[in-house]
């Protein structure tokens, strides 16, 4: 016998438009999109979970303010009579990734529990080596991707893309105050807002890349060393106009950019024509840059207005 033959009923039975053929052809019509959902969604548990990327310069807390946010809120709720956060500067030349989830009952929590509940949303935060000679790879290329995504690092599905939502840009305001390490984090910085101001220009077609927040969070205002908020702000402002003047006097020097407008755009910051460099510049690249003060260890205004702000981008 064929297998012509052998399936002849069958296909005959499926040709026939009875009820019974009609009913399962439906149900599997329905069920069969939601079942492959399932399976696949159970297979790459990570593939959709948003991201946020935390940078900064080395020492600027990157590493204490995620082992903070991975133990959960004990530890910042009374700094004198729990054990502090232990933290190792992290030195890997990859990026880490870890699972947070945000949830407006609680400041912070990697509760499980908690993470199921429907108001609670999951993210993924992407600490990174702060040595410069590894950022170009690490940070500065996502960030300049015009399709808003981040490749996850290896402990999750390594290849998978991650929609980035935001960037913290972790800096040490006590440092800051002395004057020396201005410079060093406003080059880093500046790197930062030109990779993505170059993310808009190399938009596809006439479709922007979706806005990208960035918050400077000015750390260890528990140091009665530290410049508050409003300090940082202003002080890596001029920091940020001076490297743009002193890059496109650079290019000025060196020929290029003489012949065309397209050169200058890719180096000059914010909006053309303006003097002093200010933040709000950056907003006709979609990108809105906030500058909020806090600390992770300590005595001070903590880590809540960071938490909050991240909450509202994932
Ligand atoms: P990273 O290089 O950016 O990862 O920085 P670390 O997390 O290793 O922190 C560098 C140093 O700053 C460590 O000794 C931390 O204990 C300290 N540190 C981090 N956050 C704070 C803070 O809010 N206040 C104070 N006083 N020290 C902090």
């Amino acid at each position: 016998m064929s297998l012509l033959e052998t399936f002849k009923p069958l296909i005959e039975a499926a040709m026939n438009p009875t009820p019974t053929v009609l009913v399962l052809g439906l149900i599997f019509l329905v069920l069969g999109p939601i079942l492959l959902h399932f399976l696949y969604s159970a297979v790459t548990p990570y593939t959709t979970l948003p991201s946020v990327l935390l940078i900064g310069p080395p020492g600027s807390g990157k590493t204490t303010l995620v082992t903070l946010f991975e133990r959960g809120p004990l530890y910042s709720s009374d700094s004198n009579s729990l054990p502090l956060p232990t933290s190792k500067t992290h030195t890997s030349a990859t990026p880490s990734t870890t699972e947070l989830s945000i949830s407006p009952s609680h400041p912070y929590t990697t509760d499980l529990d908690a993470a199921s509940a429907t108001s609670t949303k999951k993210f993924l935060l992407i600490d990174t080596p702060g040595h410069p000679k590894l950022r170009a790879r690490s940070v500065l290329t996502p960030l300049s991707s015009p399709d808003s995504s981040i490749t996850i690092p290896s402990q999750h599905s390594e290849g998978d893309k991650s929609p980035l939502k935001a960037v913290i840009f972790l800096v040490d305001a006590a440092a800051l105050a002395d004057g020396d390490a201005l410079p060093a984090t406003a080059e880093y910085l500046y790197d930062v807002l030109l990779s993505l101001q170059n993310r808009f220009h190399s938009r596809k077609g006439s479709r922007a890349p979706a806005s990208m927040p960035v918050l400077v969070a000015a750390n260890k205002l528990d140091l009665f060393t530290a410049l508050p908020a409003s300090l940082v702000k202003s002080n890596l402002e001029a920091e940020l106009g001076r490297i743009r003047a002193a890059r496109s006097k650079g290019l000025l020097d060196s020929g290029v950019g003489q012949d065309g407008v397209e050169e200058r755009d890719d180096a000059w910051l914010g909006g053309d024509g303006s003097e002093k460099f200010k933040f709000d510049q950056m907003m006709e690249f979609d990108v809105e840059v906030e500058v909020i003060g806090g600390n992770v260890i300590g005595d001070g205004p903590g880590v809540d207005k960071w938490w909050k702000w991240v909450g509202k981008r994932v």
